[in-house]
C-alpha cells in the first residue's frame, strides 16, 4: 500500500456499511471519504468522522451529517463523480435483484473510474454476473475482488488453505450462526437470506414489505433456519479447484434477529482424502464473540488493501476471494 492512506468510499450505510466506517476510522492506512445511502451522501476529502456515522439510526441518512451530507435522488452518480478523489470502494448495497449490483459497477465502468473494489455478494447467480464485468474493468484499470464477506470470504479462504493437506477433497460444509438484536439493523441482509427459504424467491422476497418480513420473523419467532442454500461459496471453490464440482459445497445457517447471541457457532468442515487414503477433516470455528459484521468488514476490507496492491502491480478485472489472501489493514 503506497504512504498516503488509501481514500475509501463505501456504497451504502446500512449495518455493514456503518460497520465499515467505524473499522476504517480505526486505521491509518485508509481514510473514509465518501459513503452514500438511499437518502444521499456525505463527502469529505478529509475523512468523514467514522464513529458518527455508525451512530446514525436505521431511519437516518448520512445526507444528514453536518461534515459534508447532501440529500439527493441518486447519491450513486454522485460518488460516480468524485470518482478521481476516490482509491477504493466497499460495496454494501442489497442485492435485490441479483444484477443490483453488477448494474452499479457497470455505471462505475461507463463513467471510466479507475480504482479498486470489494463486495459482500452471497448468491451465485449474482456472482456469475459480476466475473462478466472482468473485461470492462481491465479496460478502465481497475481491481474487483467479489465475495469478500464472511461467506463467501472469509469462510471460502478458510477452506482452500483447509484443502491443501488432501488428495481430493469430498465435501466443504459451511454452517453459520448469526444474532442480531434487531432485523432493521440489516434489512437487505434478512430480506435477502428470506430469499432462500422453502417457497420463497429473490424476487418475492424483494417484493415482501417491512411489515411482511416483520410478520414472517414474528411466525418463526425471529429465528431462521436455512438448508442448502445457494452461496457462491460454490462457484469460487470451484473456480480456484478446491472441488471439482459445485454440489460438493453446502452451506446452511441460522439467524436469529431477536438476540446478539449467536444461535449456533460458525463453522466450516472440509472432507478430503489424503495421498495415504485416509479420509480426515479440517474444521475452522468462528469465536462466538465475533459479529457479523466482524467476520464481513475485517475480510472485505483486508481484501480491498489486497485489490490495491494489485492494482499497483497493474493486475486488473474481477477476481474471487478464494484466489488471494486478505491482507491486514494497519
Ligand atoms: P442494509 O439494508 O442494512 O443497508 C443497505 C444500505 O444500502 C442502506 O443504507 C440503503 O439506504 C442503501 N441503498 C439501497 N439502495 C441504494 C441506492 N440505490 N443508492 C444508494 N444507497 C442505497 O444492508 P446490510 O444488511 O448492511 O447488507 C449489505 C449487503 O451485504 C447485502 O447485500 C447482504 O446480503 C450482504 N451481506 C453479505 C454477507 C457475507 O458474508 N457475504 C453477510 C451479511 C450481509
Amino acid at each position: 500500500m503506497e504512504k498516503r492512506p488509501c481514500r475509501i468510499a463505501i456504497l451504502g450505510a446500512g449495518g455493514l456499511g456503518k460497520a465499515a466506517a467505524r473499522f476504517i476510522s480505526l486505521k491509518r492506512e485508509m481514510r473514509l471519504v465518501a459513503i452514500c445511502d438511499q437518502g444521499g451522501y456525505a463527502y469529505s476529502e478529509k475523512g468523514l468522522d467514522g464513529q458518527e456515522i455508525y451512530q446514525i439510526k436505521p431511519q437516518g441518512s448520512v445526507a444528514d451529517l453536518f461534515s459534508g451530507g447532501v440529500h439527493c435522488p441518486d447519491s450513486i452518480g454522485e460518488i460516480i463523480a468524485l470518482g478521481k478523489s476516490i482509491d477504493g470502494i466497499f460495496v454494501a448495497l442489497p442485492n435485490l435483484p441479483n444484477d443490483f449490483i453488477a448494474k452499479i459497477i457497470e455505471r462505475f465502468i461507463d463513467a471510466g473510474y479507475s480504482g479498486v473494489f470489494t463486495d459482500a455478494l452471497k448468491r451465485t447467480r449474482a456472482m456469475e454476473q459480476m466475473f462478466q464485468l472482468d473485461r470492462g474493468l481491465k479496460e478502465v484499470r481497475s481491481t474487483y475482488i467479489t465475495g469478500a464477506g464472511a461467506t463467501p470470504g472469509l469462510l471460502t479462504a478458510a477452506a482452500v488453505l483447509a484443502a491443501q493437506s488432501f488428495q481430493q477433497v469430498e465435501e466443504v460444509k459451511i454452517w453459520w450462526g448469526v444474532g442480531v438484536s434487531s432485523w432493521q439493523d440489516y434489512k437487505a441482509t434478512i430480506r435477502e437470506d428470506i430469499a432462500h427459504l422453502p417457497g420463497y424467491t429473490v424476487e418475492t422476497a424483494k417484493a415482501l414489505t417491512d411489515q411482511e418480513v416483520e410478520a414472517l420473523l414474528d411466525a418463526r419467532e425471529g429465528r431462521l433456519e436455512f438448508q442448502e442454500m445457494e452461496h457462491a461459496d460454490d462457484l469460487l471453490l470451484e473456480r480456484v479447484g478446491v472441488v471439482d464440482s459445485r454440489n460438493k459445497v453446502i452451506v446452511g445457517g441460522i439467524m436469529d434477529t431477536r438476540s446478539s447471541k449467536k444461535p449456533v457457532t460458525t463453522t466450516m468442515t472440509l472432507t478430503g482424502i489424503t495421498l495415504s487414503g485416509q479420509k480426515s477433516t479440517h474444521r475452522f470455528v468462528l469465536g462466538d464473540e465475533t459479529t457479523m459484521a466482524d467476520n464481513v468488514v475485517g475480510p472485505a476490507l483486508g481484501y480491498l488493501k489486497r485489490a490495491w496492491w494489485l492494482r499497483d502491480k497493474a493486475i486488473y478485472g474481477v477476481y474471487g476471494s478464494t484466489e488471494f489472501m486478505p491482507m491486514i489493514v494497519r
